[in-house]
């Protein structure tokens, strides 16, 4: 017997065809004698949609809210018509969802009088999308006959106030994993539990960032001591590029920890950037499979470094982003510009994705997303206002339409010439790279070019990564439960 934990994605739970799927993986897996613990995504589209019912609300256009409710409403009445036959679970299940759907138009009616809604009343409207789903889930999956309890997150994933994009306060979160939710699974009941929302210690709901249902899965798998963590999604695996960007990608059996932790944070959306974080120290498996595919093995994510034989094995991009330069005569050997200048950005709310000094010290350039981008330069300039009145140091200046794109290869490290090999072949078919950075893990190189020559870096780069794959064909990583 093992212990497992599951995240179900958007797509994934996202028509009762798909809920259908998921109930039938969890039956496979129950029927094999496992302990399971499940965390699910709102139905894909339902977040995007409560977040667009949040804006409405603030700007007073109650039809649309309404209507987004409506349709919200819908989506989950059509999952229970069509998967739960019998009226007593039907009616039951119906009842709580239309409670929840009041709850949620409630919550609009009153953004709609204050004007204006908050990061922390955003977080508490868009919590709605994981509340229906685990409810309707769970509701389908007792139906089949399964012992299942549906489990709100918040209750167990204790939080810091940043909404939106929360942290968890670990020891507090442990804790109430292992003496809330671990006694269910001990008692033989699956529970199906919200991904995406937390609770700070005083109750208030809180989100942990887009995408996030991933790194939810990660803290439970991590706490409940989990054999494996299994990412279900809808692609094969973690690919050579996103699939969208090339049709020629192709699905990675094995990544390290590190690999995938570069990748998702240089744009794979594959993953929540966070997800490794708790499972690391546990050396605890990942695996992540697809949930309508579920014979292929998927990719699996661990804490060996194995390098390919041609070194490079993923290539990424992020787009919407910005690159800001700080630049002037006065700056050779003055101490703490770039401490002050890095200070003013995370001031103004701004992470910064990629860095790159040039060896002369009098420039450096730092990359923030877009919509930040013109905080950030007034941040740092009145930051460095006085060095700028010497004319030590110039206006800082922002370049956009520009994008991320980021080779990932453990092999990286010790091969000497995969930065050479990079660079030469942007240079062959003309791509002109604005800066350079490489990763501290050392198994990442990350470089800027104009956003119009993605594609085409993306793609000569990526073919690269695919001879990785016909070289490694290191198969065989069968799941074992
Ligand atoms: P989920 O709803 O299951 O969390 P996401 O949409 O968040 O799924 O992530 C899966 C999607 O990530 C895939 O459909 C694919 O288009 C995209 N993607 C981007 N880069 C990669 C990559 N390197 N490997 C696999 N998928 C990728
Ligand atoms: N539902 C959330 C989102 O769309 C979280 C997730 O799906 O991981 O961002
Ligand atoms: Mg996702």
């Amino acid at each position: 017997m093992a212990r497992l934990t599951m995240k179900f994605g958007g797509t994934s739970v996202g028509s009762p065809e798909a809920i259908a799927q998921v109930a039938e993986i969890v039956k496979d897996h129950l029927a094999g004698g496992h302990q399971l613990a499940v965390v699910v995504s709102a139905m894909s589209g339902v977040t995007d949609a409560l977040l667009e019912s949040a804006s409405a609300a603030a700007e007073g256009e109650k039809k649309t809210y309404a209507a987004i409710n409506a349709s919200i409403a819908e989506k989950h009445h059509g999952v229970i018509d069509a998967l739960i036959a019998s009226p007593p679970g039907r009616d039951a299940i119906r009842a709580e969802v239309d409670e929840l759907l009041r709850g949620h138009l409630e919550l609009c009616e009153a953004v709609s009088i204050l004007g204006e809604a908050t990061p922390r009343i955003s977080d508490a409207l868009v919590s709605y999308g994981e509340r229906l789903s685990s409810r309707v889930i769970a509701a389908v999956m007792a139906a089949e006959g399964l012992l299942v309890k549906q489990v709100d997150s918040n209750d167990f994933i204790v939080t810091d106030n940043v909404f939106q994009n929360a942290d968890p306060l670990w020891d507090e979160t442990e804790a109430r994993i292992a003496n809330g939710l671990l006694p269910i699974l001990s008692n033989g009941v699956t529970p199906i539990i919200t991904g995406f929302i937390g609770a700070t210690p005083d109750g208030t709901l809180t989100t942990l960032g887009r995408g996030g249902s991933d790194f939810s899965a990660a803290i439970i798998a991590a706490y409940l001591n989990s054999d494996e963590l299994i990412i279900w999604t809808d692609v094969d695996g973690v690919m050579t590029a996103d699939p969208r960007l090339d049709a020629r990608a192709r699905v990675l059996p094995y990544v390290s920890y590190q690999e995938i932790g570069e990748l998702a944070f240089y744009g794979a959306k594959v993953l929540h950037p966070k997800t490794v974080q708790p499972i690391i120290a546990r050396d605890i498996p990942l695996r992540v499979r697809n949930t309508f595919n579920p014979a292929h093995a998927g990719t699996v994510v661990g804490s060996r470094a194995q390098a390919s034989e041609t070194v490079i094995k993923a290539v990424t991009g992020i787009r919407d982003v910005s690159m800001l330069t700080v630049s002037g005569p006065g700056m050779l050997g003055v101490p703490g510009i770039a401490g002050r200048t890095f200070l003013a950005t995370a001031n103004a709310g701004a992470s910064i994705l990629m860095i790159s000094q040039a060896s002369s010290e009098q420039s450096f350039c730092f990359t923030v997303v877009d919509p930040l981008a013109q905080d950030v330069k007034a941040a740092v300039e009145s930051e460095l206002r006085r060095e700028i009145q010497h004319n030590d140091i110039n206006s800082v200046e922002v370049l956009s339409e520009i994008v991320i794109i980021t080779v990932v290869g453990a092999g990286m490290r010790g091969t000497p010439g995969v930065a050479g090999r990079v660079f030469s072949l942007l240079g062959e078919h003309r791509i002109n790279v604005l800066a350079i950075a490489q990763g501290s893990s050392e198994c990442s190189i990350s470089f800027i070019v104009a956003e119009n020559d993605l594609e085409r870096a993306v793609g000569e780069l990526h073919t690269l990564a695919l001879e990785t794959v016909e070289n490694d064909r290191v198969n065989g990583l069968a799941s074992p439960y």
